[in-house]
């Protein structure tokens, strides 16, 4: 195969139809062809076609990419509520030619919680649902007051401009999408939030249907507000009033949020973690975001096992990826998995292992967790030592995490961005902010904090490094990426993926089918979805051949195969060009020129 980044044209999948399978916290709504789409100077590619409109529109306006970026995310607040918000957090990661700078928006916890937020008057964890549609999982939201920080920085436009496009879409409505509908079908907790329930839903209780245009004058009101004064305008003030009110007033479970938490919330700049690799023989650098996400260290890990193995340059076999592959992908996202639970948490709580996140990375620490990838499965995939050091922290147990968006941004300044922007599960914690009772409408809260360790402690007492604590920001699988030629420096890629855990995944495929099998963006972005949590490997549904599952049996593997819903956005620089490729199980597009 010629190799994409030689130049090669767009690749196609033919539709196939929505496998029946595993529930999701966000569910599947089915599997759309994109075409795949070509830029020659600037690109957007976000989770829905109004948002990525809007994005394209303030590019042409002469605006950077960070410009687009928030005008995307304020547009995604309205149009695709379920995934990512105002009240919620986003990790940025910026290239602008030269410098390369990671911005943390994660939601922190409030001063107030402890490490007992998730456990009930016995100890005991409480159920997941539970912790999730109540006030205690709500952190204090992140995106906006990251995003103030990054136009600081690199914003040609002024702030106010970037928010007109969602508030003209939130005063003259929206027609709701097809996965917007199916999402709010199947949700059984929204409707319990009255504001909610007023907005999203008729009297008879059923969602409005697809097309029903809505309008969100609360949305534009508190938008017109953060337009105007900034931030601030969401942390302090009416709106901060009632942020607090709703989280303090859940009717079942309420949250221990105060004026001062939100005040306080601060914006970091954190140093991107970059690793080297090779793919297709190519020296690369991969740039993702450092804890508190663990996106770019188990990615990291994922491929840099991988690349130890006999199957690092295994080709794809009818345009599939071949059992022996799966195998030793399989067996080295369990070890990075592994890695995950033990370390990786907030890093301004938690000390990095041999006194550097990079520990993880070290080329023989990799060496040696490679020579346990055997021929068949490992029966066990325990955490390693980077640096001989033993950790005194207790492995984290997974738990569910899912609800949101991906954006990749190139201008025609020379500025780059991944950006992943979040507020957990579907519809957040389902409450939703007013500041007036007589208009319709507002925004979601975030369930974040669930993103913390329920238990905070094994059953010898020993601390998980990811347990609640004040202030604290939860572990994420956020994966931002940006992908450089090691030798000249020059920008390559932007992806990423919403998830949950299984992000980490999505985004190696899609590096991996671009970077290494040579694929276009579109059809890296296509390829059937496939990962673990480190017990059973799960495929998507209905996507491999019997022949697949039955190798993978006899390796030892438990196969399960289910709905994996990745969210993926891809551009890539080709030939002078920049080629574009969105997810089709979900409803994104790319825009430009
Ligand atoms: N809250 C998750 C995280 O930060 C992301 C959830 C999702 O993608 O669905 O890792």
């Amino acid at each position: 195969m010629k190799h994409l980044l030689a130049g090669l044209g767009v690749g196609l999948l033919g539709a196939c139809a929505a496998p029946p399978g595993l529930v999701q916290p966000e569910a599947a709504s089915g599997f759309t062809a994109k075409p795949g789409w070509t830029f020659q100077r600037q690109a957007v590619a976000a989770a829905n076609p109004l948002a990525t409109e809007a994005g394209a529109e303030i590019l042409r306006a002469g605006g950077s990419a960070v410009d687009a970026a928030i005008a995307v995310q304020m547009v995604l607040t309205l149009v695709e509520p379920q995934s990512s918000g105002i009240g919620g957090g986003a990790f940025l990661l910026h290239h602008d030619g030269r410098k390369l700078q990671a911005f943390d928006g994660r939601e922190t916890a409030p001063a107030a919680v402890g490490e007992k937020l998730f456990l009930n008057a016995q100890d005991e964890p409480l159920p997941f649902a539970t912790a999730v549609n109540s006030g205690r999982s709500v952190g204090v939201p992140g995106a906006v007051m990251m995003l103030a920080l990054a136009h600081r920085q690199h914003g040609k436009l002024s702030w106010a401009r970037l928010f007109d496009p969602a508030i003209q879409l939130a005063e003259e409505g929206f027609p709701i999408s097809p996965r917007l509908h199916t999402l709010l079908a199947a949700d059984v907790a929204l409707k319990s939030d009255p504001v909610a329930a007023a907005y999203f839903y008729r009297a008879d209780g059923q969602p409005h249907p697809v097309g029903h245009v809505l309008r969100n004058p609360e949305l534009a009101q508190v938008l017109r507000n953060i337009a105007a004064a900034g931030p601030s305008a969401l942390h302090e003030g009416p709106v901060a009033r009632a942020i607090v009110n709703k989280v303090r007033q859940h009717p079942a479970l309420p949250g221990a949020l105060t004026l001062e938490d939100l005040k306080r919330y601060q914006p970091r700049e954190r140093e991107a973690l970059c690793f080297d690799h090779t793919a297709a023989l190519r020296a690369l650098r991969i740039c993702g975001f450092p804890p508190p996400s663990s996106g770019a260290i188990a990615i990291g890990q994922t491929l840099g096992l991988l690349a130890r193995t006999l199957q690092a340059s295994a080709p794809l076999v009818n345009d599939l990826p071949s059992s022996d592959w799966l195998h030793s992908y399989n067996e080295a996202s369990r070890l990075a998995m592994a890695d995950r639970a033990q370390y990786l948490a907030d890093p301004d709580f938690v000390a990095s292992p041999a006194g550097s996140w990079s520990s993880l990375l070290d080329a023989r620490y990799l060496d040696d967790r490679a020579r346990l990838i055997g021929p068949t499965r490992m029966p066990q995939s325990p955490a390693g030592q980077p640096g001989g050091v033993q950790s005194g922290w207790a492995p984290m147990p997974e738990q569910p995490e899912h609800g949101t968006s991906h954006i990749s941004i190139v201008d025609g300044f020379g500025n780059a961005l991944a950006m992943t922007t979040t507020i957990e599960s579907a519809f957040g914690s389902r409450l939703m902010v007013s500041t007036d009772p007589g208009r319709p409408g507002g925004f979601l809260l975030n369930n974040e904090l669930t993103d913390f360790s329920f238990a905070p402690r094994d059953a010898r007492g020993q601390p998980v490094a990811n347990r609640v604590e004040p202030g604290k920001r939860p572990r994420s699988s956020m994966s931002p990426t940006l992908v450089f030629d090691k030798s000249t420096g020059e920008l390559l890629m932007s992806t990423g993926s919403p998830g949950g855990a299984f992000i980490v995944h999505y985004t190696a495929k899609v590096l991996h089918g671009v970077l290494q099998w040579g694929l276009s963006p579109q059809a890296a972005v296509d390829l059937p979805n496939f990962g673990t949590l480190g017990g059973p490997l799960v495929l998507e549904q209905g996507r491999f051949p019997l022949a697949t599952v039955q190798a993978l049996q006899q390796r030892g593997h438990t196969v399960q195969q289910g709905e994996l819903t990745s969210g993926a956005q891809a551009l890539v620089r080709s030939g002078g060009a920049w080629l574009g490729g969105a997810d089709p199980r979900r409803e994104g597009i790319v825009a430009g020129d």
